[in-house]
């Protein structure tokens, strides 16, 4: 019989034995959700050059109020190669280099233009309407910083300062089983005592989200050598074995032996509400496994609790908890067994505040009380509970 290991104390023993996995040079088409592993410092400035912020002219302010001469023109991609003297102006375009000579550009709208002679308004000040080197950033700013995921942002800014490739942190690549001889495949008709393997197919959705690849290797009977065949034949190939069923004490629990015969158990039960089956093991060459209970609701939330953290150490996330919000509990709510639970609900506004709803009955087999769920509430065990209107931290899952 395994110890029952205090909740919190399970997820760090989990973190302790995850490592981070290595990094590899990707191109930016593939480079959106990935996780940056080395900080990103700008070359050189941006802009590059004094670029026009109008369309307009390019002028000196010490001509202010005169009538000047336009001697050339600056587009984006086309800068004029003169210089602007004194009584005179260049033509410029959004995106021009500003020339040489020229310390402010005004707007097409606020000169009177005569063939090629314009008069500029009589208060002109030096520095406007054109950007300068460096002003979004300079040479030599950290402009991305290792642990943050890449999205459209980030990439644009590696573009903007020329990196094709960046370096990222590899996806975990995770072997999902569903296990259970009462399980049938989906699109299937279950026959008298069998049930749908809903599981592998929840589970699959939320290792995506979590940034996993997933190789799915289908449903195992509780037989120990079919079930520990499969797991061998994927070894090789994956970072991560995920699987549901098998874990509880009954005479078809074969995970937990055999996760034994193949490294090291390191949780096998766990003061959690739903989740106490939860299984956590290491095998050789720095790999995980998770034995996740069958009930449908307790497989996603030791999924959020203890392997979605997991994975995105792997993948080097400087954050890797999901983030908190204080919200007003609509309810009175207890742990109704001694051990940490986590309740599901809905989140509503009510002027500044977020308040939670409870989603209902919270079976761990009602997979409907996660349905739809905005938030986790961690409730402790023993006391009386939390009682209605008082302000908890809620694990985010959508915001409403
Ligand atoms: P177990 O942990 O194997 O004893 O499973 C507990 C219960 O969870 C089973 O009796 C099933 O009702 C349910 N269950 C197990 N695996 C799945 C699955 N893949 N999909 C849906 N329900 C499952
Ligand atoms: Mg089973």
């Amino acid at each position: 019989m395994y110890p029952l290991v205090d909740a919190a104390a399970a997820a760090a023993l989990v973190l302790e034995h995850t490592p981070v996995l290595g990094i590899e040079q990707r191109p930016l088409d593939s480079c959106a959700g990935r996780v940056l592993a080395e900080d990103v410092v700008a070359p050189s400035a941006l802009p590059a050059f004094r670029s026009s912020a109008v369309d307009g002219f390019a002028l000196r302010s010490t001509d202010a109020g005169q009538t000047l001469r336009v001697i050339g023109e600056s587009a984006a991609g086309r800068p004029y190669e003169g210089s602007v003297g004194p009584g005179t102006a260049a033509r410029i375009l959004t995106g021009g280099a500003l020339p040489e000579g020229a310390d402010c550009v005004v707007m097409v709208e606020d000169v009177s233009l005569d063939g090629d002679l314009v008069t500029v308004p009589s208060h002109l000040r030096a520095g406007t309407n054109y950007h300068n080197i460096g002003d979004d950033v300079r040479a030599g700013d950290p402009v991305l910083t290792a642990g943050t995921q890449l999205g459209a942002a980030e990439i644009g800014i590696a573009a903007a300062i020329g990196r094709a490739l960046l370096p990222v942190r590899r996806r975990p690549r995770v072997a999902l089983m569903s296990t259970g001889d009462e399980l049938v495949e989906v699109g299937k008709a279950p026959g008298r005592g069998q049930i749908t393997d809903s599981n592998r197919w929840a589970l699959y959705a939320a290792l995506l989200e979590a940034g996993a690849e997933v190789h799915s290797l289908g449903i195992a009977p509780d037989e120990p050598g079919e079930l520990r065949r499969l797991v061998e034949e994927w070894l090789d190939d994956a970072d991560v074995l995920v699987t549901s069923g098998g874990v509880s004490v009954g005479t078809h629990d074969l995970v937990k032996p055999l996760l034994e015969s193949l490294g090291t158990v390191h949780v096998g039960r766990v003061k959690l509400k739903p989740g106490k089956p939860f299984t956590f093991a290491t095998l050789p060459a720095g790999k995980l496994a998770f034995g996740l209970p069958g009930f449908p609701v307790s497989s996603l939330v030791t999924f959020e609790v203890f392997v979605r953290p997991a994975l995105r150490k792997l993948q080097g996330f400087a954050r890797l908890q999901r983030p908190t919000l204080p919200v007003r509990l609509a309810y009175d709510a207890r742990a109704t067994a001694d051990r940490t639970e986590y309740q599901r609900v809905t989140l509503r506004r009510e002027g500044a505040e977020l308040v939670a709803d409870s989603t209902g009955s919270q079976s761990s087999s009602r997979l409907m009380s996660l349905a739809g769920a905005h938030a986790l509430v961690r409730i402790a065990p023993g006391g009386d509970g939390v009682k209605a209107g008082t302000v908890v931290e809620a694990m985010i899952l959508a915001l409403p």
